[in-house]
């Protein structure tokens, strides 16, 4: 989401004058776009404030003002604070409000005449959810081959370890139409595969143009329509929101991928409710196999969380069976960390950090091999694979399969953009290493048209 939010700031600033560059001592203006999801955010934040500070100061004295901003979830939290404590911030801004900043520009520009350009305290972290999206721009710079669109925002589950519902605000799906509008203008700037995104993307409830109301099923059913869209996933998702009609959608829209990342964060169902998470484990062992029956290539991620306050060895062992009922193509597993103001922050039977590493080794150990036997199984099969970019190495190209997993392939710049059968190789660490297997062919026919492309001439 914050890739997605960055990449807006730098569309609604491009209208009066900003352009991306990627050395932050050159640069006019410094937004840290951050995020509050986890232990020491506020405190890297300051820290990283402090390092542009030298810049700011360094530049200040060869007569170069630097406009430096804070956005995101942190900002949102910290408000004022992060002025009080970092008083050579210019700009504080939330999530909900960034498709303001030329106007916060022009204020901090203002205030900067009288301040001598150091720290010009514009603060604005409103919530008003439902407005950005009507101010943002659909044209923009480019993505890249695989884009991310924001169809749903905000959550009103209130996990008890969370801070998303406080940073992000309440839970609002746009409208059906201005997705789409966003998608056709994604698609003429090379975009192939769109991720909708979302904290709770399967809560997706937006209007249709008629003024029904319609879910993330038929959201997708109706990307599936826009012409230039290869192929459509979605993150991240609620397994009480798994609903029939977007398991459905599973099963039957092609461009849908068959990967799906479904947070569990616990096998224990005492745990869970002590989360809040209002779903069970068999619930969710449920909509897995329902899944699996839609489609049944599914391959599946989740979240973890180890250590929440009240977590017992019996309940950790109930996280590792569940793990090994579902197995998991890959997964992302975090030690709980005490967030301000949520629940689980004050709850009494906080448990000891080292226990917290134990469990997170362990699991991460099941996760591995599971991701390792899940990518080794696929090596001698050929996988669809959208080939997205350059890799590091030359005539190397990077590309995702429909799983979802990274592929490397040596082939050249003319792939980019295509989804091709590649031949699998190997695997490197979570890499798979393929080769295109029309490969031949493709350079054959291609050099064919060229001749007759120069006969015409
Ligand atoms: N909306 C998604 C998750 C969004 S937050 C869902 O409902 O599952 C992304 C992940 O961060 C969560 O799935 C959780 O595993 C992790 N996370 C959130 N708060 C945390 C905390 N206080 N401690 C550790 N991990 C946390
Ligand atoms: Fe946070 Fe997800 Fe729970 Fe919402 S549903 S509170 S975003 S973990």
């Amino acid at each position: 989401m914050n890739v997605y939010d960055s990449a807006k700031m730098a569309d609604v600033l491009a209208p009066i004058g900003f352009t991306s560059c990627s050395d932050a001592g050159s640069a006019d203006m410094i937004i840290l776009n951050t995020c509050h999801i986890r232990e020491k955010a506020s405190e890297k934040v300051y820290s990283e404030l402090g390092r542009l500070r030298h810049l700011k100061e360094k530049r200040l004295r060869n007569e170069e003002s630097t406009i430096i901003a804070v956005a995101g979830c942190v900002a949102q939290a910290e408000g004022e604070e992060i002025l009080r404590r970092a008083p050579y911030v210019d700009i504080v801004l939330g999530p909900q409000t960034y498709h303001r900043l030329p106007e916060m520009v022009a204020r901090a520009t203002r205030a900067g005449e009288e301040k001598n350009n150091y720290g010009r305290g514009v603060l604005d972290t409103d919530f008003p959810t439902s407005q950005k999206f009507d101010y943002l721009p659909n044209e923009g710079g480019s993505q890249g081959v695989s884009a991310f669109l924001s169809v749903q925002e905000g959550c009103d589950k209130f996990c008890t370890f969370c801070v998303v519902p406080y940073t992000r605000g309440a839970e609002f799906s746009r409208p059906v139409e201005q997705i789409l509008n966003e998608a056709r203008c994604l698609i003429e700037k090379e975009t192939k595969e769109i991720t909708l995104l979302g904290q709770n993307v399967n809560a997706y409830h937006g209007l249709d143009e008629m003024g029904k109301e319609i879910g993330l099923g038929g959201l997708i059913d109706r990307l599936s329509e826009v012409h230039g869209v290869e192929r459509i996933r979605y993150t991240t998702s609620h397994p009480n929101d798994m609903n029939k009609d977007l398991i459905r959608a599973h099963g039957q829209q092609e461009k849908l991928m068959p990967s799906l990342h479904l947070p569990v964060q616990s096998g224990s169902n005492k745990i869970l409710q002590s989360m809040n998470r209002r779903h069970s484990v068999e619930n969710y062992i449920n909509v897995i196999s329902e899944l699996r029956n839609s489609r049944s290539d599914m391959a599946l991620s989740s979240d973890f969380i180890v250590g929440f306050p009240g977590e017992t060895d019996e309940d950790f062992e109930q996280t590792i069976d569940l793990i090994k009922e579902v197995k998991f193509s890959q997964a992302y597993s975090f030690k709980y960390s005490v967030r301000p103001g949520t629940p689980a922050g004050v709850m009494v039977e906080q448990v000891p950090e080292e226990l917290k590493d134990e469990r997170l080794f362990v699991l991460q150990d099941v996760l591995k091999k599971q991701q390792t036997e899940f990518n080794s199984s696929k090596v001698g099969n050929v996988l669809q694979v959208l080939l997205e970019k350059s890799g590091r190495h030359a005539s190397q190209l990077i590309g995702r399969s429909q799983y979802n997993q990274a592929v490397h392939v040596n082939a050249s710049q003319y792939y980019v953009g295509q989804v091709q059968d590649v031949y699998i190789d190997s695997v490197l660490s979570h890499t798979l290493q393929g080769s295109i297997k029309n490969h031949v062919k493709d350079i054959e026919s291609r050099q064919k048209s060229e001749r007759i492309e120069g006969e015409h001439v």
